[in-house]
């Protein structure tokens, strides 16, 4: 391999969650090395036999994974809502906040006073956060905009927001997040205005769709009718679904070939069935299911029935005020009790294929060439479950991002 331009080595570990690339499920090798060209891996072994570059960066000690993947984030927004945060740890109630205008529909009302440019700058420090926690892929979607023009600027800020901070960002049309103010007694009107004139508005600017299922929010019929449009308009349906209540919502999302469906607090067993049949992947949001004190997903039926599982920040200001991946993933296996290699695949090879792009959140020659190297919490070996075991206790070496160090 010649016109190397960067080899991170001496990894204690590599977790390549390829298991063409090393041992077992997550494609563990040890004492390796990974060379970087033209932004992708161009080479991976044993850091003895390493190749020469003109940036070389030794790690001993270090546990690598590939360039986290985020998979549900909503990270563009204004405003603040810390004041509903200690109302609601007095004890009221969301659904009072929310018809008082509250809880999501201040966080609109704050959106579309926001400039463009204050929008990008407050996305762009969110990400500068996350990507300093060993993320080089993000979803984004919109849903504090409600209208087409505003929807299609969230979609349009979170974009430049990402090329400012150098961090892959993957955008999701969500317009049926909640019915804005405008419209609040009439939600079939605000549904035509979604699939008629929001989608039209932004469907060069996303690639996924997204639909909000449950009480309070849009119904099976509603989301499956906006899901069919956005698909026709050339967007990956994906959706929200039994996260308060269960609908069906996830197996209706499922049968219209879905790549994910998001919370699942309370999916039945027809609905892990339909996912399963589908290939949806399945993504846990453990922020949420702390911050609502939710029931665990069944994690177990989805095992059993073979449908991936992804984990995912839901970076929120409200029910998921969460910028840290791997926490998530530490969540996800003290609350929903996903085993270790769970976890780890979920936030990066399952979340790329959450996003149907299976090339990210693995570390093979001829991929992207991102790679975190974290360092375990003081006194642990460096292993996989030494990474998750400790809440914040793992701290970031480097990050490798489209094959140069961040
Ligand atoms: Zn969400």
């Amino acid at each position: 391999v010649s016109d190397l331009e960067l080899v991170v080595r001496d990894l204690a570990l590599l977790c390549t969650m390829d298991e063409t690339q090393g041992d077992g499920v997550l494609g563990v090798r040890r004492h390796a090395a990974v060379a970087f060209q033209g932004g992708r891996v161009a080479w991976i072994g044993d850091s003895d036999a390493a190749p020469d570059a003109p940036v070389v960066w030794s790690l001993p000690g270090a546990v690598a994974l590939p360039g986290l993947v985020d998979c549900h984030t909503h990270a563009v927004w204004a405003g603040s809502r810390s004041d509903e945060f200690e109302r609601r740890l007095a004890g009221e109630d969301y659904s009072a906040i929310l018809e008082a205008g509250g809880g999501i529909l201040s966080t609109v009302r704050a959106t579309r006073a926001a400039d463009d440019a204050a929008l990008v700058a407050l996305c762009a420090a969110r990400l500068h956060r996350i990507a300093a926690r060993g993320v080089t892929t993000v979803e984004i979607k919109s849903g504090y905009g409600l209208t087409p023009a505003h929807e299609r600027r969230l979609l349009l800020a979170a974009k430049e927001a990402g090329e400012q901070v150098g961090i892959r960002v993957l955008t999701t049309f969500l317009g049926a997040h909640t019915v804005p103010a405008e419209l609040r007694g009439d939600r079939a009107a605000y549904v035509r205005q979604v699939i008629e004139e929001q989608l039209p508005a932004v469907a060069d600017a996303a690639t996924f769709v997204d639909v909000y299922v449950d009480r309070g929010a849009f119904t099976v019929d509603e989301g499956a009718a906006i899901l069919r449009a956005g698909r026709d308009a050339g967007l990956m349906p994906r959706i929200h679904a039994e996260q308060v209540t269960y609908t069906g919502a996830a197996a209706m999302a499922a049968g219209l070939g879905a790549s994910s469906a998001d919370h699942l607090e309370r999916l039945d067993d027809d609905g892990v069935s339909a996912l399963a049949a589908a290939g949806t992947v399945a993504v846990m949001l453990p922020g949420a299911m702390l911050y609502l004190r939710d029931p665990s997903p069944p994690v177990p039926a989805l095992r059993d029935a073979g449908v991936p599982l992804a984990v995912a920040s839901d970076l929120n200001p409200g029910t998921s005020p969460v910028h840290d991946l791997l926490t998530s993933a530490t969540l996800a296996s003290v609350m929903m009790r996903l085993t270790v290699e769970e976890a780890l695949l979920g936030i990066t090879a399952n979340a790329g294929r959450a996003l149907r792009r299976p090339d990210l959140g693995r570390v093979v020659p001829g991929g992207p060439g991102d790679l975190v190297a974290f360092r375990v919490a003081p006194g642990e070996a460096p292993t996989p479950a030494a990474l998750i075991q400790h809440l914040g206790g793992a701290s970031v070496a480097a990050v490798v991002s489209a094959g140069a160090l961040r």
